[in-house]
């Protein structure tokens, strides 16, 4: 479909930063939490004691997205502005876009069909696929692109692949808007393929394929979903490129790096594994930062429970709880009405991306006495959240125990 109409793209806000700040301030912003970060990152009330990860929630690129989509709504009040779906993975943001008057392409009431000259899309964080962003510039709409600077670098390394006649191997969840983006632009050169791994033991599975090759249709049917079409890995497992999702846990994505260079060492030598292997390192700063932070906090402070704040569909939080509970008793939760109560709290179970996400119930989460709990937040939590967190872990601790 074309409007004949080019469309004009705005890549680097609009404008309005200023104009925006107060109201940006008053949605995201915690005088709590800024005063437990000059105290140290601790903060202690009554029996509780909380420590405070020193890197934690918004990161650069979710901070840019959510700034640039108050800018748009701003400058577009007489035109309708849509998000193609969740601009990043909380919900409390989400809804402040709704009820700023953003419209979600996502819900089944809109359509990507009826947008022309004259709509706006704001593209979120994550990015779009190369396919859905040529859709919104052929119906000649104004796009306010807000894709991080940290997944722009994973495309271009993608696409080098792809034009080079590599693979892209990714680590990262196939159903991920940021994996399915990043995916589409291995297909922007003929030849181009792709390939993903959710985990170390789907890397395994890989690299056995490399070293002896084996069963051709069982291989597709198991990666049935997370290949590009037309995938064969007789063909496309000889030259194969490394990316991965920014979000991912940073140890997994390094380890999957190691054994497949391993596999491809053993398969072709050392002297040849130029010619058929690449990787580079995609996951972003923010992400390793927030993941280094708590670990950080674990190894010197001795804590009773790890709370951890985030949308259960966000993926560099459900894998800051993953660090968490290999150590310590850990609820992923999405804001401060999860704490029930100081005898139930509402969380995600801690478990890798394919399982189900649905909220459990726990009883007896918060020890009586003195306790020590450890907080930390994903990238796309503000900071509002987590301050009202600590204030409602004040009252439980002062209610109860
Ligand atoms: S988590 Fe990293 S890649 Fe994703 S928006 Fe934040 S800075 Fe960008």
């Amino acid at each position: 479909m074309s409007s004949g109409q080019p469309a004009v793209i705005y890549r680097k806000g609009l404008d309005l930063k200023e104009a925006v700040a107060g109201a940006l301030s008053a949605d995201y912003d915690s005088s709590l939490v800024e005063a437990i970060k000059g105290d140290g990152y601790r903060y202690a009330a009554g029996r509780l004691t909380v420590h405070l990860a020193h890197e934690f929630g918004f990161c650069y690129g979710v901070d840019r997205a959510v700034d640039y989509a108050y800018q748009a709504r701003q400058r577009f009040t007489d035109r309708p502005v849509f998000l193609t779906g969740e601009i990043i993975h909380n919900p409390d943001v989400n809804d402040k876009l709704r009820a700023a008057g953003i419209r979600f392409l996502s819900d089944p009431a809109e359509s990507t069909e009826r947008l022309g000259p004259g709509d706006v899309v704001i593209l979120p964080a994550f990015g779009v696929s190369v396919g859905v962003l040529a859709d919104f510039q052929a119906r000649g709409c104004t796009l306010v692109d807000t894709t991080c600077g940290s997944v722009l670098n994973v495309w271009k390394n993608v696409t080098r692949y792809a034009r080079d006649g590599f693979t892209a191997l990714i680590h990262g969840k196939y159903k991920h808007e940021e994996t399915r983006a990043t995916a589409s632009q291995a297909l922007t050169f003929p030849g181009g393929q792709y390939l993903v791994v959710l985990d170390r033991a789907e890397a395994d599975l890989v690299c056995d394929y490399i070293r002896h090759g084996g069963d051709r249709d069982a291989f597709l049917a198991r990666f049935a979903h997370a290949v590009s079409p037309g995938f064969d890995p007789d063909r496309d497992l000889v030259r194969v490129g490394l990316a991965n999702q920014t979000t991912m846990l940073m140890s997994e994505s390094l380890e999957i790096g190691v054994v497949v260079g391993e596999a491809m060492r053993d398969r072709y030598g050392e002297a040849d594994l130029a010619a058929h292997y690449r990787a580079f390192d995609t996951i972003c700063s923010a992400t390793q930062e927030r993941q280094d932070a708590v670990v950080e906090l674990l190894d010197h402070q001795a804590v009773d429970l790890m709370v951890v704040i985030g949308g259960y569909n966000s993926s560099n939080t459900c894998n800051l709880a993953r660090l968490c509970a290999a150590r310590v008793p850990t609820y992923h939760i999405a804001d401060a009405e999860c704490l029930a109560s100081g005898q139930t709290i509402r969380h995600r179970p801690v478990t890798l991306g394919k399982s189900p996400a649905a909220e459990i119930e726990t009883a007896a989460w918060l020890p009586a006495g003195p306790v020590t709990i450890g907080l930390t937040a994903g990238a796309s939590t503000p900071n509002a959240i987590v301050g009202r967190v600590v204030q409602r872990l004040t009252d439980l601790t002062a209610s109860a125990g």
